[in-house]
């Protein structure tokens, strides 16, 4: 089942969904720190200032502020060893103010993911990129998800868009946004096909998919012809070109075939960050049991 082929694409837009969990975030937050006599934490590990995603990062601080959460860099040098980032992280795993790990991606090239995201402590990987929380997801058990890949599919659902019983594509195979979104759209009960840079013919899956879900960091990669009439496309790419935000989907030739589509920038992104505090609240409140009613508790 598709949408109306013939009626233009609506824009499905993640800043009002955003505005709605961040308020909701808020009271959550207002009352735990009443109760708990200290706001929830968030420790930002970043290593160097200079990194593109520092401008993301700084978002997120930003997004706690406003919402009464402590959040806070911790800051190592660019050429911090892999054994001084692993001492921070443990420092931040010890302390009890701090309910929620992020680490700046992407890592200096001397430094192994893998040693990184062994080390951080799975009650406070809120950004579900500890091998425990990748695991939980794939057995389809409640753990903390990629922050993204949640925002790709809670977009649909709370969109009112259909996604039981659909085909769905997603392209992109990464562990923290294709594969996630992947086995999120499986537990949403869609069929899903997941392609990559060996997919032979690309366009032929695409084209018998109800929902697309893009994540390649390929401008322009899906475009209009390649898409079934009324499809719904969610376009997690994020991508600089000519000093322009764009994701990976031909935006003005996919609108006019799809049924409905995300915006970028202004679709998954501002819900991604928006979701990354709900995840903060409810790491919180394991660290701290009490009588917080979770607003915003997660629905998957
Ligand atoms: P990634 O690790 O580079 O993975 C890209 C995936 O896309 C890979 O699986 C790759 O296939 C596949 N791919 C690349 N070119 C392709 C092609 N021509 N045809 C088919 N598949 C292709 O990237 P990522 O971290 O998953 O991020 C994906 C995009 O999402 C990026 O634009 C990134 O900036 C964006 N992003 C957005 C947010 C947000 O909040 N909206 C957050 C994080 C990332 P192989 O596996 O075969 O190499």
């Amino acid at each position: 089942m598709t949408e109306s082929p013939t009626a233009p694409a609506r824009l499905l837009e993640g800043g009002p969904i955003a505005a709605e969990i961040r308020a909701a975030v808020a009271e959550d937050v207002a009352t735990f720190t009443v109760t708990r006599g200290r706001p929830p934490g968030l420790a930002v590990v970043i290593i160097g200032r200079d990194a593109p995603s520092t401008v993301y990062l700084e978002q997120i601080l930003r997004g706690c502020a406003k919402v009464g959460i402590a959040g806070r860099f911790v800051e190592l040098e660019g050429q911090a060893t892999e054994s001084s980032v692993t001492a921070v992280i443990r420092e931040v795993n010890d302390d009890p103010t701090v309910d929620g790990v992020i680490i700046q991606m992407p890592l200096p090239p001397t430094i192994r993911l893998r040693t990184i995201v062994d080390c951080i402590d799975p009650s406070k990987d809120i950004d579900g990129i500890h091998p425990l929380n990748a695991g939980l997801l794939r057995l389809g058990y409640d753990g903390f998800l990629p922050a993204t890949a949640h925002a790709a599919v809670e977009i649909l659902r709370r969109s009112g868009i259909e996604i039981a019983g659909r085909d769905a594509v997603v392209v992109g195979r990464s562990a923290v946004v294709g594969m996630p979104a992947a086995f999120l759209l499986v537990r949403e009960d869609a069929t899903v096909t997941v392609c990559h840079r060996r997919t032979r013919d690309l366009a032929a899956h695409v084209r018998r998919a109800e929902i697309v879900v893009v994540a390649a960091g390929r401008p322009g990669l899906i475009t209009g012809a390649m898409l079934r009439p009324g499809a719904v496309v969610v376009d997690v790419g994020i991508n600089v070109v000519d000093g322009h935000l764009v994701g990976d989907v031909d935006f003005e030739s996919a609108s006019r075939v799809a049924s409905a589509i995300t915006p970028v920038p202004g679709g998954v992104g501002p819900l991604t960050n928006a979701l990354l505090l709900t995840h903060l609240i409810r790491a919180a409140e394991r660290h701290s049991p009490g009588t917080v009613a979770v607003a915003t508790g997660e629905p998957t």
